[in-house]
């Protein structure tokens, strides 16, 4: 056991366990947290915070890293194994952490792996859309325990909707005992401090929507509210596309268009947080009017909205297309595709058109950043992926420097619809964790 800053740790000592890279990493924060959690929790010259943020700190490392082997994170850390083991211990008699298979091995010992206990609470995550409502309640790793997907129906008013949701995941919290917190996916522009809505462009009457304040009021659980963009691009880290790519950007084509940007593993969030609004730059200045106020943005060309906008409008004009018997509000993004799969000349040039569209957004987005993968989600590219993705990358070529192309990957998310859901339930696994951490600690 460690007693004072500098002594040894009992049982540790002797020839195979405590190496002296101890003694040089005396102060790290392993051997800090191991004092603050394990022996020197009536030291008063320690504050709680320290306590907190040190543990924090590494078990934030294996959530992020997982699964991950002992010899890995002795590696990581430059820490002796013996040392890890032990600390790895403590967490599993804890609750924390758990086993889980073995990691691949060139020879010699199997390394097994370890990871955050996925049983330490579960998490529900809303998706919060403007056509649907998806629910996922998932395990403290992000595995769907349940998935429930209801029209949003904004049509109705904001009180319908949010009265929809909040009795959905009342249903599950009472429902299921181990739920600590919500989070919540939502596109518009979002002040994620306060956990508003501050806007929401394509729905009229949503403005200062306080999401957090009442769902925390009707379920009393923890909640924290996202750009959906984001919560898509961080299930994409987490499952996806996205594991291991430190300059990566997210683009979801849905009804509107977002994004969210990863430059060197860090989330750009903008000096107020609202960054990544691609669907409301500029692509023609003299251009439609889109629902932010501003004229031709992104979103009046390409988005899954302005794409059903244009059938509509060609129908109207007596364009001769299979989708006529449509042209009153059935008209869908998934309508749209099987009529251009079929042969539909209009469906197809609409289609064709928005891809051109998203190219050239996506080819400044290439000049201005160089990012080493464009992942795109939402449920436009997923549905249409075979018709918008040629005029796309031809376009994207055109624009963007070739140098910053050349290795460029672009892919479709492969990640189902329950994404966004779900990446809202990882975004408050963290403060989960914390709150986890200071029971412990405090206990
Ligand atoms: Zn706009």
């Amino acid at each position: 056991m460690v007693k004072e800053s500098g002594e040894t740790i009992e049982g540790l000592t002797g020839p195979g366990c405590v190496d002296d890279r101890l003694k040089v990493h005396r102060h790290s924060f392993l051997e800090e947290a191991y004092r603050a959690f394990a022996c020197d929790r009536q030291d008063p010259t320690r504050s709680a915070d320290m306590k907190e943020s040190e543990f924090s700190h590494l078990l934030k490392l294996i959530y992020y890293q997982r699964p991950i082997s002992r010899t890995a994170l002795s590696e990581q850390l430059d820490l002796s194994l013996g040392y890890v083991s032990l600390l790895v211990k403590r967490l599993q008699e804890d609750g924390f952490l758990v086993e889980g298979g073995f990691a691949e091995s060139s020879g010699g010992r199997r390394r097994i792996h370890l990871q955050l206990n996925p049983e330490l609470a579960h998490l529900v995550g809303v998706d919060f859309g403007t056509a649907n409502i998806r629910v996922v309640v998932t395990d403290f790793l992000g595995k769907v325990l349940s998935f429930e997907k209801s029209p949003s129906a904004t049509y109705r008013g904001k009180d319908s909707s949010l009265q929809l949701v909040c009795d959905q995941v009342n249903a599950y919290c009472k429902e299921d005992a181990a739920i600590r917190a919500i989070g919540v996916s939502h596109s518009g522009v979002i002040n994620h401090e306060e956990g508003t809505v501050l806007f929401w462009p394509r729905v009229q009457g949503w403005e200062r929507v306080p999401i957090k304040a009442i769902l925390e009021q009707v379920c009393g659980k923890r909640t924290l509210v996202e750009d959906s963009s984001r919560t898509m691009a961080l299930a994409e880290q987490q499952f996806g596309e996205g594991k291991g790519i430190k300059n990566l950007v997210h683009v979801s084509v849905g009804m509107g268009i977002g994004s969210a940007v990863f430059a060197n593993g860090r989330l750009c969030l903008g000096h107020k947080g609202l960054a990544g609004e691609l669907g409301h730059i500029t692509i023609d200045e003299d251009g439609e009017l889109c629902s932010c106020g501003n004229r031709g943005c992104l979103e009046v060309f390409a988005s899954g909205s302005a794409m059903i906008e244009k059938v509509r409008s060609a129908l109207r004009k007596g364009v001769i297309s299979s989708l006529t018997a449509q042209e009153g509000s059935a008209l869908t993004i998934e309508s749209i595709v099987a009529a251009g799969r079929a042969g539909d000349r209009l469906s197809q040039n609409v289609i064709s058109e928005a891809g051109t569209h998203l190219g050239t957004a996506l080819a400044d987005i290439v000049n201005l950043l160089n990012p080493q993968k464009i992942i795109l989600g939402g449920a436009v590219p997923q549905v249409a992926q075979n018709l918008l993705m040629e005029p796309l990358m031809l376009s994207l070529r055109q624009r963007a420097f070739s140098h910053s192309v050349h290795d460029l990957e672009v892919v479709v998310s492969r990640l189902g619809e329950e994404a966004s859901a779900v990446g809202a339930a990882l975004l408050v696994a963290e403060k989960v964790l914390e709150e986890e951490l200071r029971r412990k600690v405090d206990r």
